[in-house]
């Protein structure tokens, strides 16, 4: 068990690692403009994206992606697709006839009065190119995609916008590829460069898609049917093998609370060189420093469980806009204190529980505390930054408190198996919760989710 003092030194270097977690927050908190305005367009629905991306030249993308979308009723006269600070070189649909388009930097415009669907299906074809920047990044030899998916693909960027994926990547000889979904091969039969292809065969939020490319060591843990890869550029064997060692045990406490399976039964881990903390489909990016820190001390095993908890509660029950993204990172930031009390008794589940009051306070204290559902996004320096996080973890835990504990976990697998797959907002899990209390827990989510301020906590 550890002493005060080193808690304290712990707490704080998890304050900093947290603060690429957080910025993720405050990123997707805050979606520029193209990503709103390419939410709830009518007609039409994306199936399917099959990309293929070169990334010989280091610096810059060149991509071509086939998107596949089925027609649901009337177009509307414009098609608008995201695709923020991406050079569109051609458009085209599947007959290869060029389409006309408009760009303005960060959403793609394509009228669909020349667009021709069979059997209500539409192909087009994008030609475009992409540099280095916010989701797309070059360090050294090392790159990595991830969330902003309209930087470096052609895309509708929602999270209820689902789709699966085809990624082929074209990459320097000398690299490997890791990226979302089954790898389907390799060929070197290309001037200075390898091609790997990656299927994601289940639908996906774009935001949950990405890769890294580098010179990866990596270790394959196979354990209860599930396959577990961690790859870093600079850990040893003996090092990795140490990390993926944690994962089945995790895997076997999320699996079951939420009483489903790891999606896809396999789940890559990507050590990236400098800060990440970022969920993918079967898969996560953390930083360096932060396996750094977990070797040294395995009680430092919060990032990990919280990557993972994603693979349930927001990779497959996703929420339907980003206003109840707290579905998201208030339920899994309670899952890793409950991981904790398993792994590491109830002390562990409780410093969480006092970590989250002290953040919250902290909000509260400057005037940051807000209802943690919006109907409509603002300035992300508004959202409160770690305020779903925090917020979201305690209500959680008070929600436990209200239930019981066997009543709460039961309430949590309905609700996650019921929406394994799907896209929910909060009150599908006040439902959920409701069914196994059999009361009406309206007035608790109006006062803690919907309103200011939470029950008791400020005077804690
Ligand atoms: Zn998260």
């Amino acid at each position: 068990m550890r002493d005060r003092s080193r808690w304290v030194c712990a707490t704080v270097r998890r304050l900093a690692l947290l603060g690429c977690v957080v910025l993720l927050a405050l990123l997707c908190a805050a979606p520029p403009a193209a990503a709103r305005i390419s939410a709830g367009q009518t007609g039409f629905r994306v199936l399917d994206y099959d990309a293929r991306l070169d990334l010989r030249r280091p610096g810059t993308l060149h991509g071509r992606v086939t998107v596949t979308l089925v027609v649901t009723g009337r177009l509307p006269p414009v098609l608008i697709f995201d695709a923020a600070g991406l050079r569109i070189e051609r458009v085209s649909s599947h007959s290869g006839a060029p389409l006309p388009f408009r760009t303005d930097g960060a959403h793609l415009r394509l009228p669909s009065s020349r667009l021709r669907p069979v059997a209500k299906r539409l192909r087009l074809d994008f030609r475009y190119s992409a540099t280095a920047g916010r989701g797309l990044r070059w360090r050294g030899e090392q790159i990595s995609a991830m969330f902003h998916t309209r930087r470096w693909l052609v895309c509708v960027d929602q999270p209820a916008a689902r789709a699966t994926l085809t990624l082929r990547l074209l990459v320097p000889r000398a690299l490997t590829a890791i990226a979302v979904g089954e790898p389907r091969g390799r060929s070197d039969a290309r001037p200075n460069g390898s091609l790997y292809t990656f299927r994601l065969s289940t639908p996906h939020s774009p935001y949950l898609y990405g890769f890294a490319v580098g010179r990866f060591r990596r270790v394959v843990l196979r354990r209860g049917g599930r396959r577990y890869l961690v790859a870093s550029v600079r850990h040893r064997e003996v090092e990795l093998r140490r990390v993926a060692k944690r994962l089945p045990e995790m895997t076997a406490f999320f699996e079951a609370k939420a009483g489903v399976a790891l999606p896809g039964k396999r789940f890559s881990l990507v050590v990236l060189e400098g800060a990440a903390a970022q969920e993918l489909a079967q898969m996560a990016f953390v930083g360096a420093r932060y396996v750094d820190l977990l070797l040294r001390d395995p009680h430092e095993d919060w990032l990990l469980a919280h990557e993972l908890a994603h693979q349930w509660w927001g990779n497959r029950v996703t929420n339907r806009t980003w206003s109840h993204f707290w579905l998201h990172e208030g339920l899994v930031t309670f899952m890793v204190a409950a991981y904790k009390e398993q792994r590491w008794g109830r002390a562990a589940y409780e410093r969480e529980i006092q970590l989250f009051r002290r953040r919250y306070r902290t909000i509260v204290s400057l005037g940051k505390d807000r209802p943690l559902v919006h109907d409509r996004w603002r300035l992300s320096s508004e959202m409160g930054g770690p305020l779903p996080y925090s917020k979201g973890a305690l209500i959680l835990h008070l929600l436990r408190e209200k239930l019981g504990t066997p009543r709460f976990w039961r309430a949590l697998r309905r609700f996650t198996r019921r929406f394994q797959g799907k896209l929910v907002v909060t009150a599908d899990f006040r439902r959920a919760l409701e069914r196994e209390l059999g009361a009406p827990l309206a007035a608790f989510f109006r006062r803690h989710v919907f309103g200011t301020g939470l029950a008791g906590e400020e005077r804690k």
